[in-house]
This record gives structure tokens, sequence and C-alpha cells, in this order.
């Protein structure tokens, strides 16, 4: 009897680890999958590195753990079996659609047996959902007030606590001009990180920014620090300024617990009530802080989990915008004058990773209006940023970010140099113009916009949401300004796909 440990799995606070202390572990570090996409070097570092300091806090607890590093999965399993034929695994269920099927066949091949179990590492089971879903449409808000019930966080007397469900209205603010965001912690390669770091150092390519200026914590102990950190220093801050973009402020007062959380080494519940805890502790901690943050917490990250579940295999190929441009060359080496594109795409090149305002308001919405593939785009984000596995990139870039499937997006987030403007400082320092939709020094956005809204015409202006913005386009076409929109959105994105993004 085997619990199977995945790299993605690394809990001893819930599943078989919790629940069966005496029993064997088994981990496999398969170098020919972290090869096979063009994987920022932090994130194979990160995955790599959070896996061999579980395995060393297991052993020190006492417990036996054959660690395989190898090739391929398979060729861990080959090891494992010929040590213990016929054995017993029992792994929690993978988040990729298909995997616990594909794992299945490769242990039955080798003449042991799987246990799939419940991953306990999310908040809401496929059942509790499923039995949700029987009742209710695929919206997120109905999703989260129902999980906030489910867990019974900041309710009073089964109310929501500041008489609102959510504080949006207050979470769209833009911090002063010299504000100053609290220091990041950051927690440097040890030893076990550089030896990885050294291992895949002939692997790695030049596409991303310095390989070894890691920054992300790869044990538990360091992911609660985080945590703790968020919690003391930028909680207070974090709901105000979650959908800001400041070019110094890379993280400005983000919680950069996602890969901490999507690797396990923290449990959703712990990280909802530490800020939780902090709310009620605290004079400091304002509800539209701590509400915007659980409800990423318990609502989205949950939510965009299952609908993954739910959404799967038609998810993964779906266009309904027939949206079928080569992702252009700008996201990997960030070549442009466009200043927000910049700022992101350099973000991800340093340190694999970007705020949710800039992937879907800036990444996202370049590559809907440009017209990108939304599984190239997709594939990006998958290998691009250090916290991206498939079951959170596919949801929040296929359906969400690139309005490709008709699962829970009601409207494309679509949109002009007006939103990165209003919740940006980047506009300011760029050479562009956010007014203008014509002419070189015309934001591109603001021309691929309105474009992208004649191209999709058809399928968009039945939409109730859409009506005022085709109103808009309607007012352009009677002032006889559509045909020189167009025009220029056709130079742009010939600038872009040719790599000749720079104004004339
Ligand atoms: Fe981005 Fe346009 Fe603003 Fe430049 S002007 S920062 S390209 S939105």
């Amino acid at each position: 009897m085997t619990v199977l440990v995945l790299g993605d799995q690394l809990t001893r606070q819930v599943g078989p680890l919790a629940d069966r202390p005496d029993e064997r572990v088994l981990m496999v570090e398969a170098r020919e999958f972290a090869a096979r996409h063009p994987y920022h070097p932090h994130k194979r570092t990160l995955v790599a590195s959070a896996m061999r300091h579980f395995r060393d806090a297991l052993r020190d607890a006492g417990r036996a753990v054959d660690y395989h590093v190898v090739e391929t999965f398979a060729d861990g399993l080959d090891a494992h079996f010929d040590a213990h034929p016929g054995d017993s695994l029992t792994v929690m269920r993978p988040s990729s659609h298909g995997a616990a099927d594909r794992l299945r066949d490769l242990v039955t091949e080798r003449g042991g047996t799987l246990d799939v179990v419940e991953n306990e590492l999310f908040l809401c089971s496929p059942a509790e959902f499923d039995d949700w879903y029987a009742e209710n449409s695929l919206q997120h808000e109905d999703f989260y007030r129902w999980m906030r019930r489910e867990t019974g966080y900041l309710l009073e007397d089964g109310d929501p606590v500041g008489g609102a469900w959510n504080f949006d209205e207050a979470n769209r603010e833009t911090p002063p001009t010299d504000y100053e965001a609290p220091e990041i912690p950051e927690y440097p390669p040890d030893e076990t990180t550089k030896r990885v770091q050294r291992e895949w150092s002939e692997r790695d390519t030049d596409e991303w920014a310095d390989p070894e200026a890691f920054r992300w914590p790869v044990t538990r102990a360091d992911a609660l620090d985080a945590l703790a950190d968020f919690c003391e220093h930028r909680l207070p801050d974090f709901g105000p300024y979650e959908d800001a973009m400041v070019t110094e402020e890379w993280a400005l007062d983000h919680a950069l617990l996602s890969p901490a959380l999507n690797l396990g080494l923290l449990h959703p519940a712990e990280v909802a009530e530490a800020a939780i805890d902090a709310y009620h502790e605290r004079e400091d901690v304002p509800v539209e802080s701590v509400e915007g943050f659980v409800r990423q917490i318990i609502g989205w990250r949950e939510f965009v989990r299952h609908v993954y579940r739910v959404g799967m295999p038609n998810l993964a190929d779906a266009n309904r915008l027939d949206a079928e441009r080569a992702l252009p060359d700008v996201y990997w080496d960030g070549d442009t004058e466009m200043a927000c594109l910049a700022t992101a795409i350099e973000g991800v090149r340093e340190r694999g990773y970007a705020h949710h305002i800039q992937r879907l308001m800036v990444l996202s919405n370049f590559g809907l209006l440009y017209g990108v593939d939304p599984h190239e785009l997709n594939r990006w984000f998958h290998v691009a940023f250090v916290d991206g596995y498939h079951w959170v990139s596919t949801p929040n870039t296929v359906e969400m970010g690139q309005y490709a499937a008709d699962l829970f997006a009601t409207k494309p987030y679509a949109a002009s140099a007006n939103y990165i403007e209003r919740m940006s400082d980047h506009c300011a320092e760029c050479p562009y113009d956010p007014d203008a939709t014509v002419g070189d020094d015309a934001c591109p956005f603001n021309a691929l916009y309105w474009d992208f809204l004649a191209d999709h015409e058809d399928e968009l202006r039945s939409n109730h949401r859409m009506g005022l913005v085709y109103g808009h386009l309607d007012d352009k076409r009677d002032a006889d300004e559509l045909a020189g929109i167009r025009e220029r959105a056709a130079d742009v994105r010939e600038g872009v796909r040719s790599g000749d993004v720079e104004r004339e």
C-alpha cells in the first residue's frame, strides 16, 4: 500500500497522507513532462524544488518516501513496481482532465491497482458542485454566495457582514501617485532550489528573463510566512487597489499566494480564515478588502476548477468567435512600445507572474481584440505563469478572457484604452495616445476594439449587455469613421504580426 503524491498535491494536512500516516509514499519527478513545453524556468524550479522539499519534510517526519527523478512518469512507475510488485496505490484525484484515467492505465499495465480519492485541496467537492449546478446556472456570483453560506465565512446571523455580498464598487480605486506598496517577502533559492536550477540550466531557453532570480516559497513554512505577511501588511489596501495597475509596483497589495495554493502548500480554508481572522482582530482591515480576497479564494478559484471539470473536453477546443491568428511574438519577447503590454509581459518574463487585471484586461484583452487563437494564448498562460495549470488557465483564458466557449461569460471582456487609462498609470508614460483611434500615434487598443465589435457584430449585437457599445459603433459608422478605424486596425495587426509594433 502506497500513497502516490503528485507534484501539485504537496499536503500533509488533508487527504491520504493525513489519513494514512504509516503508508509508504511515492513521488515521481518526470523531466520529460517538465520539458514538454517551454515552461518559465521559475515554474519548473518551483514545482521540482517544492516536491523535493516536501519529500525531505516527509522523511524528516519518519516516513518512507520513494522519490524517482526519471525521464517519464511511466519510468517512475516501472521503478516502483519493480521494487513493489502488485502494489496498491492511492492518489488524490488529479486536477487535469483525463489524468486519473491515464494514471490508472499506467498502473494497471504494470500489475498494480490505483484508488483515486477525493482531492481535498479544494473546498467544494465535485459531488457538492454538481448538486448545486443541478439547480443553478453557471454564474459565479450565485456560486460564491452559496459558498459563503456553505462555509459560513463572513456571515452574521446568516447575512453577509457589512450588509452586502460584494463590495465591487469600493474595489476599483487607483492609488495616489506617491503610494508605496509594502515590501514583498522574498524566498531566495536555498541549496535544494539551486540544485534544481543547475540540473535544468542546459535545457533553459533564453525566452525568459534571468532563470536564477527566483523568489517564490517552496516549503510550507515559507508559504505560511507569505500568508502571514500578506495579512499583516497588504490585506488592508488589497481591496480598494485590487484592480489597479501601477508600473513601479508589480505586486501592489496582491497576496501572491496562488503558486503555493496551486501546489498544495497552503489550503484554501486556512488562507481564507487567516484573512477573516485579521479582519475580526484588527481595525485597519476594511470589509471590502477581506471580502474581495475571500471571493477570490472560495469563489473564483473553486468556480473555475469546476467549470473546467464540467466544461472539458469541449472547453479545450472551443472557439466560438473563430479566432485563428497565431500568438504574436510580443507575448514571448515583450518587444513593444505599448506601455501596458510591455509592463505586463516584462513582469511575466521576469517572475512568471502578472496580477489578475493585467491578465484579463491587458494580456487577454489584447489577444481577444487581435484575434489570437484562444488555445495558443491558453498554452502561453499555462507555460509562462508560475501558478498556471491547465485546470486554471483554460477556463480563465478560453472562456473568461477569449469568450470562446459559451459556458458562463455573459459578454466578452473587450476594452479600449479607456479602461486601461482609468485603472493604471501606464498611459501617462506611453508614446501612444489613449484618446486617439486613428493615426500612427493612436493607441492600438482603440482601433482594434471597434474593429472587433464590427467583426463580430452578428454574434454580439443581440447581446443586451452590448447594446450601448453597438450604439457607439453605429455612430461611428454614420459619421463615416468606421472604414478609417478598420484600416488602422488592419495596420496594427500587421505590425503586431510582423513584430514591427513601433509607431511610424
Ligand atoms: Fe496601453 Fe494604449 Fe495606454 Fe499605451 S495608450 S498604455 S498602449 S492603453
